[in-house]
């Protein structure tokens, strides 16, 4: 085998290895979704048992509701930290191993032990990460946990007033006698809409990906950033163990449109080549959130001259 085959048989290696991390990655994503889903669901039926008779949130102790909708809410969020720590080790450990088959086709010496190491330092390596934000993981997660909860919140709030507002239009009208059909059409549209089985709906929706300004979108993308960082970097340390001197910022072939990417994969600056870059010098990974790049090592035996 040239040093040419082997580059691309490593190359290829890589990037199949990488293509069935992100398969791994999506299942992730669903587990996610249907976690918030499950949650969403229970909230809802809390908010639906505490309807009246005419299935209205009126004469409900609104703080013993917020609350156990708050409780449901504490559960998520430990259920889906739950959710990250295993897929951030699980990613790490994808990261690291990726270097065994690159060893072989490269002839470099990969003890087990090594590639363990590896990813044991990488998700307390992730955990201590601060993005430009000035966030860590958990408080990134932290912040939208509270987001969330205002809105919930705040909607289930909404809900009560409307509910105890068209009970009182209600009781007024009929004191006043029959109404008139317009009226009766316009109260039986706001009686639909203030029911405890809509007002649930609609906040089971911001547990979802359909909801507007949903929450679970926001924790999405994080899980596939910081699981993405955490697997490019235990790759980028493991290939440091193996020997690697660089690494080489590759494109995915679904990458969808230009971007920094096709700069940073490029570029060549150091005379590694094309997206080539000393292990000090490589660019932040991923680059942006949905990043599909995938990084390969460079070893001393492609650069000699
Ligand atoms: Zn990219």
């Amino acid at each position: 085998m040239t040093d040419r085959e082997k580059r691309e048989k490593i190359q290829r290696a890589v990037h199949k290895d990488r293509e069935g991390w992100l398969r791994a990655q999506r299942r992730e994503i669903a587990a996610l979704g249907a976690l918030y889903l499950r949650y969403g669901r229970a909230v809802k039926l809390d908010i639906i048992d505490a309807a009246n008779s005419d299935g209205l949130l009126v004469g409900v102790s609104a703080p013993a509701l917020e609350r156990a909708v708050s409780r449901k809410i504490a559960l998520l969020a430990a259920d889906r930290n739950d959710l990250f720590d295993w897929a951030v080790r699980a990613s790490a450990t994808n990261g690291a191993a990726r270097i065994a088959p690159v060893a072989r086709i490269a002839g470099a010496e990969m003890p087990a032990a090594t590639i363990a190491h590896a990813e044991s330092r990488m998700a307390s390596w992730l955990e201590r990460h601060v993005a430009e934000d000035g966030l860590n993981l958990s408080a990134r997660l932290w912040r939208i946990d509270l987001g969330a909860q205002d809105k919930i919140i705040s909607a289930l709030r909404d809900g009560i007033r409307q509910g105890e507002a068209i009970d009182k239009t209600f009781k007024e009208l009929l004191r006043g006698g029959a109404p008139d059909a317009a009226t009766t059409r316009k109260i039986e549209r706001a009686f639909g809409q203030s029911r405890a089985v809509n007002v649930g709906e609609n906040i089971q929706k911001l547990f979802t990906r359909r909801g507007e300004k949903n929450i679970v979108f926001n924790v999405e993308r994080v899980l596939i950033t910081e699981t993405n960082r955490v697997n490019g970097h235990a790759f980028i340390e493991s290939s440091r163990d193996a020997g690697a001197i660089g690494m080489r910022w590759c494109l995915s072939p679904s990458h969808p449109r230009a971007d920094i990417c096709d700069d940073y994969a490029t570029a060549d600056k150091y005379g590694l080549g094309p997206g080539g870059y000393p292990m000090d010098a490589i660019p932040a990974f991923p680059a942006h959130p949905l990043c599909l790049c995938y990084l390969v090592p460079i070893f001393p035996w492609e650069v000699r001259k």
